[in-house]
């Protein structure tokens, strides 16, 4: 049939797509070409199906205290998400097992592979456990959206507390972390709880497909075909060897710029690695209101290029941007793409800070991705791996670095591209503490709450900065519960560290010859789903790997680059 297969239809409803599934799943299939054809409006049917749910929790993210809007999208995932995996497994069946299949074009390897994957873990009797996951999912989600503190006097969210953290003042630093420290204790026993049942979940899940390990069940349905549990250790390793060096330098220089002995936990974000200025100087506000980032982004997308330009534009006249902190606002950021209307939709929670820039930035490179791949015509040729999606990304970071005085004076950016550089090589060794946990955590599903304490601070050890954490070892050995992944998008975290690794080849193309770095970033993206990840890389004339002398080479970059910025 083709476009056209389902004019209109509210797909946030079972019965409206029932009619549908029954089409697709009995339609006669001899005639040639029919299995293609099947295809393409399965595909459609996904693409109602799915904006139906991004709209859901698109409106649930923006307002989790708002009760019917949460009903909404958890009616959706109990009643029309069950039903639909179902339909899935048994057409993903129809089209694997269909005689023809072999004679498919070349066009369906990739989608076929998928599919075989999909078809080989899935089992009727997780359907249940996966809605009960997304249910303690949305919970921690609600929990720590309604953290805030007072603070001055003042109600804050966590996003707003953010700015306190790079005080000059190092009481009020201190005063701030305190305070949100204690905040996120008050709720730690539930978000342990939830943590707890998500492991004998997933655990479970992967013993009825017939795993031994959630890690082995996961390595297949993240459809990680090309790397493999040993190349994420050998990651783990490069970044001991290579980066931690770095880390512990910038440490370095900056208890000696700020005067003082040991770093305590508020002289320095672990994950960013974002803290005061150690030469006291205010720290950076590249905006006051989302308004006027998004203009200062406007103008800075279209001197970099017309199509980068023109495609910020268009997000913004489309209006689907949702960027200011407010209460009641899920944490964190993202970006969704409206697979029926074809528009990305960015969410976050700005207030005022160089992070804030970074992540609108980065969110608008998976916008451009959605964008430079949105006439591949199937979704599953559209669906482009997560590895990739971070590439577009992280590299919108690094490239835009030369345009930042759009928001700073010289001096300023300067600041910021060292904030940020440095921010690159604390990354590196975040994404291996989480990775490393998740490995550890799932190896061992039924360890005791202590033990998973005892984990994560011995990887801290390994992988994070040497501070004196006084009286606040408790809440170091939680500190996980921040990371909204764990809870949300299991074993999803490498993948960051992959598309790092990648980015930072762009950056070098970039510094050696600027129009190709976009042109290669352009002809990569453009192919959507429709490359291994190999060659996606490969697209965009940069290599994919995990050693540690390729690890050596791009920090050495960072290295070198920082060393060339004026203090
Ligand atoms: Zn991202």
């Amino acid at each position: 049939m083709g476009p056209g297969f389902i004019t209109e239809v509210d797909a946030t409803i079972w019965e409206n797509i029932e009619p549908y599934t029954s089409d697709l799943l009995q339609r006669e299939l001899s005639c040639s070409g029919c299995l293609e054809s099947l295809i393409a409006d399965a595909s459609e049917l996904s693409e109602h199906v799915s904006e139906a749910g991004a709209l859901l929790y698109i409106e649930m993210t923006c307002d989790t205290e708002n009760e019917d809007k949460k009903v909404a999208f958890l009616t959706f995932v109990s009643q029309v998400s069950p039903k639909l995996s179902e339909f899935s497994d048994a057409l993903n069946r129809r089209i694997v097992n269909h005689p023809s299949v072999e004679e498919l074009p070349e066009r369906y390897d990739l989608m076929l592979r998928a599919i075989r994957t999909d078809v080989e873990i899935f089992r009727e009797e997780n359907i249940p456990l996966g809605v009960r996951e997304t249910e303690l999912v949305t919970e921690s989600q609600s929990i720590t959206g309604a953290m805030t503190v007072d603070f001055n006097g003042e109600e804050m969210t966590f996003p707003q507390m953010g700015s306190f953290l790079e005080s000059n003042d190092r009481s009020e630093r201190e005063s701030a972390w305190v305070a949100m420290s204690e905040r996120r204790m008050q709720d730690h026993d539930r978000l342990s709880q939830i943590f707890d049942e998500l492991i004998g979940i997933r655990h479970q899940m992967a013993l009825n497909a017939g795993f031994e390990s959630y890690t082995d069940f996961m390595f297949k349905a993240r459809h990680r075909f090309d790397y493999t549990v040993e190349d994420c250790l050998e990651f783990h390793n490069s970044v001991e060897s290579v980066c931690m060096p770095i880390l512990r330098e910038i440490n370095q220089e900056r208890s000696k710029g700020l005067g003082i002995g040991d770093l305590r936990p508020w002289d320095v974000n672990e994950k960013t690695g974002s803290g005061p200025d150690i030469h006291g100087r205010s720290p950076l506000r590249p905006f006051k209101t989302v308004d006027e980032m998004v203009k200062g982004l406007s103008e800075m997308f279209s001197d970099i290029s017309e199509d980068l330009g023109g495609m910020f534009e268009r997000l913004v006249e489309m209006d689907t941007l949702d960027l200011d902190t407010r209460k009641g606002k899920a944490p964190g950021g993202y970006q969704y793409y409206l697979e029926k209307s074809r528009v990305p939709f960015i969410f976050m929670n700005a207030a005022g800070l160089q992070s804030d820039l970074e992540t609108m930035i980065h969110e608008a490179g998976h916008a451009f991705h959605s964008l430079y791949c949105g006439h591949l015509e199937l979704i599953g040729e559209r669906d482009y791996p997560i590895e990739f999606a971070e590439v577009a990304s992280m590299s919108m970071e690094l490239l835009t670095q030369p345009w930042w005085n759009k928001f700073y004076d010289a001096e300023e950016a300067n600041r910021a591209r060292r904030t940020h550089l440095e921010g690159v090589v604390f990354l590196l060794p975040w994404i291996a503490t989480i990775d490393s946990f998740q490995h550890w955590i799932y190896a061992n599903p039924s360890h005791t709450r202590e033990e998973r304490a005892q984990v994560w601070q011995s990887i801290r050890d390994r992988f994070g900065s040497e501070m004196d954490w006084g009286d606040y070892t408790d809440f170091r050995g939680l500190s996980w519960q921040q990371q909204g992944h764990l809870f949300g998008a299991p074993f999803y975290y490498i993948e960051y560290g992959i598309a790092q690794l990648g980015s930072l080849q762009l950056w070098k193309t970039q510094m050696k010859d600027p129009q190709k770095a976009l042109d290669d970033y352009a002809n990569a993206m453009r192919l959507g789903n429709t490359r291994t990840l190999p060659d996606l890389f490969s697209a965009a004339d940069i290599k994919l790997g995990f050693d540690e002398s390729h690890f050596t080479s791009l920090m050495g970059d960072v290295e070198e680059a920082l060393s060339e910025l004026p203090i």
